[in-house]
Order: structure tokens, then C-alpha cells, then sequence
């Protein structure tokens, strides 16, 4: 059955003017999009807006949200994470996300999750996985990491990801803000171990993410040949010009650090954690704005599952790119089309075009003046079924 969505203003993702128009769905696909199309069934959408569903870069979806999250993950069975994964995947699609990326958890739940999703066993949004992430001993992230140490083991580790079903491999460059002990700044996997891990990727046509914070720790990873920087809290000139020249992508994840430090210890964030993202916070916000203006594509990512850091709070991810100086036209670009390039989805998600699955979201007033209406989203759509 044909169904037409008629008299809407559209916002289609790639960076056009809105404009008023009409549109046809059959097929969870996008049928046309004009005036005067005809359809079995009409939903009138006048003085609403539409757009893409958004596309979140970077998500731990068997991750709860709690001041150390960590520490659930060490301890509770996969049974107990994959419940966990599906009340979050609900969430993520009904709070607009249709489409995202996980980047690391246990044992491969993400990867049942994932299988779970397709098959239709469950409700959620679609995603691609990156399994453990590979790290060195004792490196960031290790409870839901592969450690790994010297070129052949990280080459190893890359591989036996990929055997497991992963979509792409993540690299830890550098420490975080989470692990106790490690620092954000501070280099971890060397240039040449990550290289393994993304000749591995890149041969089996899959793409890399590397979780970088300080500046050596992303320059060696855009060296290692990497596809995105995720975070990016201390970058300098020359990395960003790095970035720019090859082409790799930002996913900044403002909201991440964000939220540790307005929620603070009292709320049950380990006093490291809550340091360290305070001693950021500045640097995160320049590194961020220098990308931006250098023109380095960038990706909308929130890091879900980080403390306090719900699964329903992409709309503040975009909040904060806008207050830290990004056009809203260009956050809602990076929060669709570009990360649908990122995840190499772009043929069929990421903007609302003839032939592309039907995920959009109807809103009650204007996203480009005010994104906050992404937090109360009136309807989405996912491959033209209404799910909120
Ligand atoms: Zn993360």
C-alpha cells in the first residue's frame, strides 16, 4: 500500500533549504517526493516538519547509564546485558534515533542484539557493531575490550573480531575519562600496533574507529590510517589539519563529558572520572570548534551509556554543537547524512531521497530554530512504520 504524506515542510538531510512538498512511502521506501502525487492512503501533515531520523555514531547499547558503568559490566551475566540492550534499543528509536553505531561491549552481545534487530525478534533501532574493542593491557575501556600487545596481536585481535561478525574494529589510542589509572592524554596502542588493526578492517572492506583523547594519541591514529576520531578532546592545529587532509571524520561526543560534570560526584560518578572530564571540558570544546571551522567532516555521536548519559538524549548532542558554534543546518547534516556516510549506509539511509528507506521523524515546530523540539518528537518512522 501506497501512503502519501502530504503539505509537510522538508528538511531532507543533505543540507538543502527546507522546502514545502509532499512525498509517497510503499514498501518502507521513499517513493517520490513532489506535488500532486497520488497515493491509497493520506496523512495530512500540515505545519509539521520533517526530517531524517538521526544517525548516532557512537552508542554502547548494552551500557547503563549509571555513575560506573563499568562496574555492572563486570559483573553481571550477558543474560543480564542483552536485557539491558533491549530496553535501551526502545529508547533509542523512540527518542528518533532509527539508525546507530555501537562501539563496544562484552562478549559479543552487541552482536546478538544486532542479528535480534534484523530478525525482527525485537523492537529497536538498526545498528552496526564493533564487538571488543581492541586495547592494550590494562588499556581504556578493557572490561569490554580484546587487550591486546605488539603489531601481531592487535593484527590478531582485529581478525578475530571480524570472524565474530563485527560491522568495523575499534582502537583505543589513548586513556579515558572511565578507566581509573589511565589518562586521557596520554597514548596507549602505538601507531604501528593500530596500523595492524586497520589493514585487517580495511581489508575485509570494513571501516575503523579509534577512541582518541589526547593530541599524540590521534595524530597516531590518523597516521595508523583510521576512519574516525572519536571524542577528540585535545586536539592542536596540526591534527586537525591532519584530519582535514585525509579525510577522517570527527565524533566529537560533546554530551559525554558534559553530563558527567553538571550530574558531579554526589550523583555517584567516581571522582576521577568526574575530574578528569573537568579538566577537559575546555580543550573539548576548542578542538571541537577548530574542526568545525577547518571544515573537517564531522559525525553526531553521543557516547550512550557513558554516566548519565541516557539513551534518548541525541537531541542534546546537537544542543550542544550548536552552542559551541555549529550552524543547526550543519548539526542536523552531521546528525544524518554524514553519519550515514561514516557508517557507509548512505546509499540507503541518512536523507529523505527517492529510493531511500522511509526513517524520518515529524516534528511540531521548526529544528532549525529550535532544536530542543528533538526531545519531544511528535511521530517516527522506521522504513515507513510508525513506531512512536
Ligand atoms: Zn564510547
Amino acid at each position: 500500500m501506497k501512503t502519501l504524506y502530504k503539505n509537510c515542510t522538508l528538511i531532507d538531510g543533505t543540507g538543502n533549504e527546507p522546502i514545502n512538498t509532499s512525498f509517497t512511502v510503499e514498501d518502507g521506501r521513499i517513493i517520490e517526493i513532489g506535488d500532486n502525487l497520488k497515493a491509497d492512503k493520506e496523512i495530512d501533515l500540515d505545519g509539521k516538519y520533517i526530517m531524517p531520523g538521526l544517525i548516532n555514531s557512537h552508542v554502547h547499547i548494552t551500557m547503563e547509564p549509571i555513575g560506573d558503568p563499568f562496574v555492572l559490566i563486570m559483573n553481571e551475566s550477558d543474560a543480564k546485558a542483552a536485557i539491558r540492550g533491549v530496553k535501551n534499543l526502545k529508547k533509542q528509536l523512540k527518542s528518533g534515533t532509527t539508525y546507530f553505531r555501537d562501539l563496544g561491549a562484552s562478549n559479543g552481545v552487541d552482536i546478538d542484539l544486532r542479528n535480534a534487530v534484523n530478525e525482527g525478534l525485537i523492537e529497536g533501532a538498526e545498528f552496526k557493531c564493533a564487538r571488543s574493542v581492541v586495547t592494550m593491557t590494562g588499556g581504556h575501556g578493557w572490561p569490554i575490550g580484546r587487550e591486546a600487545d605488539g603489531v601481531d596481536e592487535t593484527r590478531k585481535a582485529a581478525r578475530e573480531q571480524l570472524k565474530k561478525g563485527s560491522d568495523l574494529v575499534k582502537i583505543m589510542a589513548t586513556g579515558g575519562v572511565m578507566t581509573t589509572g589511565v589518562e586521557p592524554g596520554s597514548p596507549q596502542l602505538s601507531m604501528e600496533e593500530m596500523k595492524a588493526a586497520v589493514e585487517e578492517a580495511h581489508k575485509a572492506g570494513k571501516k575503523t574507529a579509534s577512541h582518541a583523547q589526547g593530541t599524540q594519541g590521534i595524530k597516531n591514529a590518523i597516521l595508523a590510517g583510521i576512519d574516525s576520531i572519536e571524542h577528540g578532546l585535545i586536539l592542536d592545529e596540526e591534527a586537525v589539519d591532519m584530519m582535514y587532509e585525509n579525510n577522517t571524520y570527527l565524533v566529537p561526543t560533546l554530551v559525554a563529558p558534559y553530563v558527567i560534570v553538571e550530574k558531579g560526584v554526589e550523583a555517584g560518578i567516581k571522582k576521577d572520572s568526574y575530574e578528569k572530564a573537568v579538566s577537559i571540558m575546555e580543550s573539548h570544546i576548542k578542538s571541537f570548534k577548530m574542526s568545525y571551522e577547518k571544515g573537517v567532516k564531522i559525525a553526531m555521536g553521543t557516547d550512550a551509556g557513558t554516566p548519565f548519559n541516557t539513551h534518548d538524549m541525541a537531541w542534546m548532542e546537537l544542543k550542544l554543537m550548536i552552542e559551541y558554534g555549529m550552524k543547526p543546518m550543519d548539526a542536523i547534516v552531521s546528525s544524518t547524512r554524514n553519519s550515514a556516510e561514516l557508517l557507509d549506509i548512505l546509499d540507503d539511509y541518512g536523507t529523505i531521497e527517492k529510493g531511500k528507506f522511509a526513517d524520518f521523524l515529524i516534528l511540531d515546530e521548526n529544528p532549525l530554530e529550535n532544536i530542543e523540539t528533538l526531545s519531544k518528537i511528535n511521530t517516527v518512522y522506521k522504513k515507513g512504520v510508525k513506531v512512536k
